[in-house]
């Protein structure tokens, strides 16, 4: 236990991710001086809940005020709890009760793609922004809003779900526990750039090889791509029209494509998106790596510290 932090200049970050929790030592311009890593438990809560109190208590030392969760699911924040979350043992807990009951210090939580979002704004490739959406392109879509100068949470917090937003009436059924069709997940996330390359390169390829691939200058590869890219630029013209952000942040593993993806995305942006948001918004990759939901589930403990 540590009730008073003696100097209060650093926090516990926890990215909890599908198959690893990435966690560090986080202080306030964002460096990370001590991390750790291990796999993700995914037969049980108690397991897994363990695993992230083993981790907060390896890193615990005085300096610490404060500990924050990137968790990839729904949060409602007025009773700070996961309400659901993709492939793991997570559902309807009350998860910052919890930890501050088991630690004794400030406990802030958010979903994973906000912590990375609020981590790019303040250190990243949306510095100095007071307008931003991110979107995370992995195995699913994950999103943030920062509106205003400040991170967009909605009524209890769920807001940001731009991976289900609507680009396709009627299309696709969605991912994981969402019922929707036609959704940008289901269409532009790594996923569906695997489904791409399995149809083009055979059952054992993945959305790295179609990267590989349209690299190295393979036709087909580029046009998968391209048509990716439309989708995501008819999904971020949207956003611009409704939010007309200064940037539009691209983060995750599959925002490796690049420009191949992203110059795509720009063309149809121009098409979609009414001036003048059109010609102000930047379409840009994300700056700070896997480490941004570490560095951002800081944020969220300084938040929390704060508050
Ligand atoms: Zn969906």
């Amino acid at each position: 236990m540590v009730a008073a932090a003696v100097e209060a200049t650093h926090v516990i970050g926890v990215d909890l991710g599908g198959t690893k929790i990435l966690a560090g030592l986080v202080d306030r311009e964002g460096r990370i001086t001590r991390e750790t890593q291990l796999p993700t438990p995914t037969s049980s809560t108690a397991e897994l809940i363990a695993a992230l109190e083993q981790t907060v208590e390896g890193l615990l030392e005085p300096s610490v005020c404060a500990v924050g969760f990137g968790i990839p699911g729904t949060i409602d924040q007025t009773r700070g709890r996961v309400e659901v979350t993709v492939n793991l043992p997570l559902v309807e807990f009350d998860f910052r009760d919890w930890m501050r009951g088991r630690f004794d210090l400030p406990v802030g939580i958010d979903n994973d793609a906000n912590a990375a979002t609020v981590a790019e704004w303040a250190f990243g490739a949306g510095a100095g922004t007071r307008h931003m959406v991110m979107l995370t392109l992995g195995t699913g879509i994950g999103g943030g809003l920062i509106l205003d100068g400040r991170l967009y949470r909605g009524a209890v917090g769920a807001a940001g779900e731009l991976g289900h937003i609507v680009v396709q009436h009627d299309g696709h059924p969605c991912q994981g526990f969402c019922m929707g069709r036609g959704h940008l997940e289901a269409l532009a996330s790594g996923t569906a750039a695997d489904k791409a390359a399995r149809e083009l390169f055979g059952e054992r390829a993945d959305a790295h090889d179609l990267v590989r691939q349209a690299q190295a200058g393979n036709e087909d590869a580029v046009v998968a791509l391209g048509e990716i890219g439309h989708v995501l630029g008819s999904a971020i013209g949207s956003l611009v029209n409704i939010f007309n952000p200064e940037v539009v942040v691209i983060g995750g593993g599959f925002a490796a494509a690049g420009d191949l993806l992203l110059d795509h995305a720009r063309e149809r942006v121009r098409r979609e998106a009414l001036e003048p948001a059109r010609d102000l918004v930047r379409i840009v990759p994300a700056e700070l790596g896997p480490e941004a939901g570490l560095v951002g589930a800081g944020l969220v403990a300084f938040e929390a510290f704060d508050a």
